[in-house]
């Protein structure tokens, strides 16, 4: 038994910076919540974010949404997806990117994972040369770049459009371009456990004129699209706005105005993060029987959350060194978990779909891996004591 429990708790976020709480406050006082709710000439807050957020990414255009997911689900929509069209995806992600394909009656064709836990290559650049495969969904889960340029090359190729899922790579970078601005559209969560937080929210980016003009009348911007400001030019939405119809999911000025300081501060949060992650997994590759893959020197990547695999055990070894980390205080997850619990990502438990492809290695992958956040209310003091819980565990239950 270690002499000390960890005793913080992995799901507690730092509070909102003292500017958004003042932002949020002056919201409320005007009473002016709703995004559309502004004087004429006047930015909301929603618009502010939208153009410091376009800026950010170098993107022409931004459009913020209730949650990542309806961002993905208006991009796909937005970009031409029509029902029955298929669309390429990783199998490793998170339930809300399969439910955004569902949402557009599209069928998912699931792509493989390698053991350093991003797309198989060579299955994706496999299903895009079929003739019917049009779309590409790209999760970038739990932080995880692919070789972006192998996949730029395979899009070209294959003619293939690109929307990126950057739930867990906010302020991620490869070869120094940021993630989100490869693909047509980048889609963003600002949900509690992303880089920042507005409770609930999305972001959605674009060069494109036609597909934002389409997002932002589908997000419910009615005949007031004109208060937005990170917006092409008035003439785009004349053709479209009897003809795309209005799915309610704006963001509103509260959250907006929560998110703006945290955006100016995105940045060092993203380097404050990665002291944590790299002193981590410095720690978890010296432990016996623990493998940390390694990341391409192009990736810069967020390390919001650490993952690692437990090579080579079975379920019982794997189940008895989670449920002893957790007595002492540590709690990871596990995705091999044959019941979907808390946020699962088991490919398997989107019945929804028929006919999900049987994927030997993602399933070999995602049966051995656990994962952990890193929440910045964590000091480096503590990421010594995790690695020291789990060191002792690994000891104790992996040799
Ligand atoms: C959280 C998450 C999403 C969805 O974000 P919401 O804002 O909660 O809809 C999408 N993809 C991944 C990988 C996520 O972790």
């Amino acid at each position: 038994m270690t002499a000390n429990r960890f005793s913080k708790d992995f799901t507690q976020q730092e509070p909102i910076p003292e500017a958004g709480v003042k932002a949020a406050l002056a919201v409320l006082a005007s009473g002016k919540l709703h995004r559309y709710n502004v004087a004429p000439g006047e930015k909301g807050e929603t618009a502010l974010l939208e153009e410091e957020f376009a800026s950010y990414m170098g993107k022409s255009y931004c459009l913020a949404c209730a949650s990542c997911g309806s961002a993905m689900y208006l991009a796909l929509k937005s970009a031409g997806v029509k029902p029955g069209d298929k669309i390429l995806c990783n199998a490793y992600t998170l339930a809300p990117v399969p439910g955004a394909i569902e949402n557009t009656g599209a069928q998912i064709e699931l792509v493989d994972i390698v053991n350093d836990y991003t797309i198989d290559l060579d299955d994706l650049a496999k299903k895009a040369a079929a003739p019917d495969v049009k779309w590409f969904l790209l999760s970038h889960m739990r932080g995880h770049i692919a070789d972006m340029d192998r996949i730029m090359e395979i899009c070209r190729t294959h003619d293939l459009v690109l929307i990126e899922d950057c739930a867990h790579t906010m302020g991620a970078a490869w070869d120094g371009r940021k993630s989100g601005s490869f693909g047509t559209a980048g889609c963003f969560s600002t949900q509690t456990y992303k880089h920042m937080n507005s409770g609930e929210g999305g972001l959605l980016v674009t060069d494109d004129p036609d597909l934002i003009a389409r997002a932002i009348i589908h997000s419910g911007s009615y005949m007031l699209y004109e208060r937005h400001t990170a917006r092409p030019d008035m003439a785009v939405f004349e053709s479209l706005k009897t003809m795309v119809p209005n799915y309610s999911s704006r963001m509103d000025n509260l959250r907006a105005g929560l998110l703006r300081p945290q955006l100016a501060d995105l940045d060092r949060q993203c380097r404050r993060w990665n002291r944590r992650f790299d002193h981590l997994a410095q720690g978890l590759k010296k432990i016996p029987g623990i493998f940390v893959p390694e990341r391409s020197e192009k990736e810069a990547y967020v390390g919001s959350s650490i993952q690692f695999s437990l090579n080579g055990r079975t379920e019982p070894e794997i189940r008895a060194f989670l449920d002893r980390c957790l007595e002492q205080g540590v709690e990871l997850k596990w995705f091999g978990n044959k019941e979907p619990v808390g946020f699962t990502s088991a490919y398997e438990s989107w019945k929804y779909f028929s006919d999900l492809p049987d994927l030997p290695n993602t399933k070999r992958i995602l049966a051995v891996m656990c994962d952990m956040r890193i929440p910045l209310t964590f000091s480096l003091d503590d990421c010594d004591s995790i690695l020291g819980i789990i060191e002792e565990t690994a000891k104790e239950i992996l040799t």
